[in-house]
C-alpha cells in the first residue's frame, strides 16, 4: 500500500455495531472529496457484538481501512494511543465511533492544522443530557483550564487533528486522552480550536456515567504535576518539606526556650505535638522529593529521554 499518507483518521469503537457502516462511508464520502491521501484507522477495543466481524468487511472491502482489534476492553484512551502507534499520516485526526462526531468537520480540521500543531473540536452547541453531561463537562474543561492554563472549551470532544509528531511523543495512560493538548503544550505547540456538530447519538448506548468526573479530576492532578515538575520533583516536595519543617523547628524552638530559660512545664502542650509532628512532615516530604530525583534520573536515562523537545536543528553543511 502507498506509504506516503497524508491524514489517519483514528476511530476507537466499543460495541458500536450499528454506527459502524454509516460512520464508514460518511468519512469514505468526506475523505474522498478533499482528493487527500488518507487512511481509516479503527480500533475495535474489545467489542463483544458484532462490530469485529463488520470491521474486518470493512478492511477486507476498502485497502484505506486499517483495523486493530484488542483482546480485551482496554479503554478509550488505550484505544487512541494504539491509533497513533499505527497510524502513518501526517495529521492524526480523531473520532467518535458513534456518529456524534460529524465527519464534514474533517476538512475545517485540516484546514486550520496547517497553520497549528494542534487543532481542538468544539461542540459548541452539544446534544447531550445537561444536567449528566454539559454541566460537569463545563466545570471540569473550565477546571482543566484554569489548573493547566491550556484554555479549550471542549477538552471532551473527541474529534481533533494533531501532527503525528506531537502525539507519537506522547504516552498516554489512566482517561488522559482528553488531556492530550495539555500534556502536549509542554513540548511548545501552537493549539487552535474549531466549532465542531455534534449530534446525539442515535444508536447504542453511551459507554460513560457520572463517575468518569473523579477520574478526570485525579488524572488532572498527575497531568498537572508531571508538567510543572516532572523533572523536578524535589523543588515542589522540596518547597512544603522546608515549610513545613521550619514551622515545626520555630514551634519546637519556642518551647525549648519556655522550657529551658523560663522553666515552664511543656509536657502536656498541644503545640509540642504539632511542631513534632511538623518537623517529620518536613523530613519525609524533603525525602519524597529525593526519591523523586532518583525515579527522574532513571525515568530518562535508563531510556535515554530528552528533558527536552526540538522543533529542529539547523547545522552547518
Ligand atoms: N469507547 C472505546 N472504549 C471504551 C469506551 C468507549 O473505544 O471503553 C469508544 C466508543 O465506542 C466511542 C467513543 O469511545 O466511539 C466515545 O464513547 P461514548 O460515545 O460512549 O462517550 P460519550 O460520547 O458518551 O462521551
Ligand atoms: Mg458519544
Amino acid at each position: 500500500m502507498n506509504n506516503n499518507i497524508d491524514v489517519s483518521i483514528v476511530a476507537p469503537i466499543y460495541n458500536e455495531e450499528e454506527n459502524i457502516g454509516l460512520l464508514y462511508s460518511e468519512l469514505k464520502m468526506v475523505m474522498d472529496k478533499t482528493g487527500i491521501n488518507y487512511e481509516i484507522i479503527f480500533i475495535d477495543d474489545g467489542s463483544t457484538d458484532r462490530t469485529p466481524k463488520l470491521l474486518s468487511d470493512l478492511n477486507k472491502k476498502d485497502e484505506r481501512v486499517v483495523v486493530v482489534n484488542f483482546r480485551r476492553n482496554f479503554g478509550q484512551t488505550a484505544a487512541m494511543s494504539a491509533g497513533f502507534d499505527y497510524a502513518r499520516g501526517e495529521v492524526i485526526v480523531t473520532i467518535d465511533g458513534d456518529l456524534q462526531n460529524d465527519p464534514e468537520d474533517i476538512p475545517k480540521l485540516l484546514d486550520k492544522i496547517k497553520e497549528c500543531d494542534v487543532v481542538s473540536g468544539w461542540r459548541f452547541d452539544r446534544k447531550d443530557p445537561f444536567i449528566s453531561r454539559r454541566l460537569p463537562s463545563m466545570i471540569a474543561n473550565w477546571i482543566i483550564s484554569k489548573v493547566t492554563g491550556v484554555e479549550l472549551h471542549d477538552y471532551g470532544c473527541t474529534l481533533k487533528a494533531y501532527r503525528s509528531d506531537v502525539v507519537k511523543n506522547i504516552r498516554l495512560y489512566g482517561e488522559m486522552h482528553r488531556f492530550i493538548p495539555a500534556i502536549a503544550s509542554w513540548m511548545g505547540v501552537k493549539i487552535a480550536e474549531v466549532r465542531t456538530n455534534h449530534r446525539p447519538r442515535k444508536f447504542g448506548k453511551s459507554k460513560y456515567g457520572l463517575s468518569r468526573t473523579l477520574r478526570v479530576v485525579l488524572d488532572l492532578i498527575t497531568v498537572k504535576f508531571l508538567l510543572s515538575f516532572s523533572t523536578r520533583p524535589i523543588q515542589i516536595f522540596g518547597l512544603f518539606g522546608v515549610i513545613s519543617g521550619g514551622a515545626g523547628i520555630l514551634i519546637t524552638g519556642y518551647l525549648s526556650y519556655l522550657k529551658l530559660i523560663h522553666g515552664v512545664n511543656i509536657g502536656g502542650r498541644p503545640l509540642l505535638l504539632l511542631g513534632v509532628f511538623l518537623i517529620l512532615l518536613g523530613v519525609q516530604l524533603i525525602i519524597m522529593g529525593l526519591l523523586g530525583e532518583m525515579l527522574v534520573r532513571i525515568y530518562y536515562e535508563s531510556q535515554d529521554k530528552p528533558i527536552y523537545v526540538i522543533r529542529k536543528v539547523s547545522d552547518k553543511k
